[in-house]
C-alpha cells in the first residue's frame, strides 16, 4: 500500500491534534505536532527573557536559533509523542497560558519559520505522516496527498480548551482562554510570513456540532480514498 502525507491546518483549539492522532493511530503513521515546535521556541524565549508581555527582542531570538534543539520522543506509557527542548521534556510547560500568550508573536519571525519548516520537511521525507499546524498544506507540504482544513465556532473552541486546562488543574478563566484564542487567530491569519490560509485543494471539516468519533469517520473516508492497494 502507498504511504501518504496528511496535512491538517486550522484555527487554534479546533481539535486538529485530536484528529491527527486518531488518523495516525488508525493508519500506523507518525504524528507531528508543529504547534509544539513553535511553543518550544516561545518557551526558550520566555526562559531567556527574550520575550514578555511588554517586550520582544527579535534579534536575540534569531541569534539564538542555531543553538535551540527541538525534538520529539515517543512515551510508551502515555502512548504519545512528547516534546523536548535541549534534551529536557517540556510537554507540560508548553501547553500553559504563559507560552500560549507569546507563541504567535514568535511564530511571525521569518527565521523561526524557516528553521522549523526545514525540520518538518525532513520528517516528511518517508511519508506515512500526519502533521498538524497552520501552514502545512499551504507551505510545508503543498503536494500532500490529503489536506484537511479544520474549523469550529470560536466560543465552542474556547470552551473545549478551557475544560481541558481546568482538568489539568490550571487556574484560568473562560474569558482569558477566549481572548488568547481570538488573539492567536488574528496573529496567525494576518502575519506576512506563511499566514494561516485554507489551501485551495483542502477539504473543510467544521466540528462545532460533531463528536471526535464522527470527525474521524469523515476523515478516514478521505484518507482511504487516497490509498492504493496493490
Ligand atoms: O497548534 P498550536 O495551537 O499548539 O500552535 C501554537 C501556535 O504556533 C499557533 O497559534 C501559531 O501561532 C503557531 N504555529 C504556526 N505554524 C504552525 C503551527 C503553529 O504558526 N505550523
Amino acid at each position: 500500500m502507498n504511504k501518504i502525507i496528511v496535512a491538517i491546518d486550522g484555527y487554534s483549539s479546533c481539535g486538529k491534534s485530536t484528529l491527527a492522532k486518531q488518523i495516525a493511530r488508525e493508519k500506523g503513521y507518525i504524528y507531528i505536532d508543529t504547534g509544539a515546535m513553535y511553543r518550544s521556541i516561545a518557551l526558550y524565549a520566555l526562559q531567556n527573557k527574550i520575550i514578555s508581555n511588554a517586550h520582544f527582542d527579535k534579534q536575540a531570538l534569531i541569534d539564538s536559533l542555531s543553538k535551540i534543539q527541538v525534538s520529539f520522543s515517543y512515551n510508551s506509557e502515555s502512548n504519545a509523542s512528547e516534546t523536548y527542548l535541549d534534551g529536557k521534556n517540556i510537554e507540560k510547560e508548553i501547553r500553559g497560558i504563559e507560552v500560549s500568550n507569546q507563541v504567535s508573536k514568535v511564530a511571525q519571525v521569518k527565521e523561526v519559520r524557516a528553521k522549523l519548516v526545514d525540520i518538518q520537511r525532513e520528517l516528511g521525507k518517508s511519508k506515512g505522516l500526519v502533521m498538524d499546524g497552520r501552514d502545512i498544506g499551504s507551505v510545508v507540504f503543498p503536494d500532500a496527498e490529503l489536506k484537511i482544513f479544520m474549523t469550529a465556532d470560536h466560543k465552542i473552541r474556547a470552551q473545549r480548551r478551557f475544560d481541558e486546562l481546568q482538568a489539568k488543574g490550571d487556574v484560568i478563566t473562560f474569558n482569558e482562554v477566549l481572548e488568547n484564542i481570538t488573539n492567536r487567530d488574528n496573529d496567525d491569519t494576518s502575519r506576512s510570513e506563511n499566514p494561516l490560509v485554507k489551501a485551495e485543494d483542502a477539504i473543510v471539516i467544521d466540528n462545532s456540532e460533531i463528536t471526535p468519533k464522527e470527525q474521524l469517520k469523515i476523515a478516514l473516508e478521505y484518507v482511504n480514498d487516497k490509498l492504493t492497494f496493490d
